[in-house]
């Protein structure tokens, strides 16, 4: 599932693009991808200008000049193409936005969605979520304090969106590598000096990520060399059983509440 670097590039690239144009038409292919009746969708979307697209963790916000947002979460499977019809992948498309002849196709979106919301109805949608982890006022005190609510294992307080939201099971597990820390430790025996550093390493993995594109695997336009860049960047992140670019021992693929954890046990302790 895309998280925060992966909804990052898609942002500065859609701002590139559509920021501050209309939206000639709008196209639904599957009732159940919006939250309000089909025509009612069109009617509210057709002719508005997109004034800027946000981001907030793991989700995207297209402001439209009324007031309205359009709020996209991929959720798993979820993707974005930009271009022309010819350009575009041979795939059913659930939303398309279009601008003149370039087309915004929203694909795969079957778990995820693009609703509609007032002022209002937005803000109650993003209540429950923890702050951001790029926030400028989220530090590293905040930091340990958010992930310090929480008692079970350090990956799933990374990963709970109400603690902090935009870390999924990809850069959960990367960050953990760059911090030389275990992600399946308690909360209770983590120190104040590693969540220090886990506080540091988030960043700098972010950053990486962002920079390289994320870990997309499909283009977001003709050409696109940036999208999915992070993919082959990836330390231990689906990388079981091959050797750790630190120290040539097997990367460790378990299981915990579900979710796929990686790790390497000599590196990370
Ligand atoms: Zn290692």
């Amino acid at each position: 599932m895309p998280e925060l670097p992966e909804m990052e590039t898609y942002r500065s690239q859609l701002n590139e693009r559509i920021a501050g144009r209309a939206v000639a038409a709008a196209e639904v292919g599957r009732e159940r991808t919006v939250n309000v009746p089909v025509d009612q969708f069109i009617e509210r979307v057709q002719g508005r200008t997109i004034e800027r697209i946000d981001r907030r963790a793991k989700m995207l916000l297209f402001r439209l000049d009324n007031g309205d947002t359009l709020l996209l979460h991929l959720m798993l499977g979820g993707s974005m193409f930009y271009g022309t019809t010819e350009e575009a992948p041979d795939r059913t498309a659930q939303v398309t936005l279009s601008f003149g002849e370039r087309k915004l196709f929203f694909h795969g979106l079957r778990l995820g969605y693009l609703h509609i919301y007032d002022e209002a109805e937005l803000t109650e949608k993003l209540s429950k979520l923890g702050p951001d982890p790029l926030d400028a006022g989220f530090g590293a005190e905040e930091f340990a304090a958010a992930l310090r609510r929480s008692r079970g294992a350090l990956k799933t307080a990374l990963t709970d969106q109400s603690v902090i939201a935009g870390i999924g099971n990809c850069y959960a597990d990367e960050m953990c590598f760059a911090a030389a820390i275990k992600p399946l430790r308690r909360m209770a025996d983590i120190a104040a000096a590693e969540l220090r550093t886990l506080f540091t390493a988030m960043h700098s993995t972010f950053a990486e990520a962002i920079r390289y594109g994320g870990y997309m695997e499909s283009p977001f336009f003709a050409g696109d060399a940036l999208t999915g860049g992070y993919n082959d960047r990836c330390k231990v992140y689906d990388r079981g059983d091959e050797p750790c670019y630190r120290c040539g021992s097997l990367i460790v693929k378990t299981e915990s509440s579900g979710r796929k954890v990686f790790y390497c046990d000599r590196c990370q302790r």
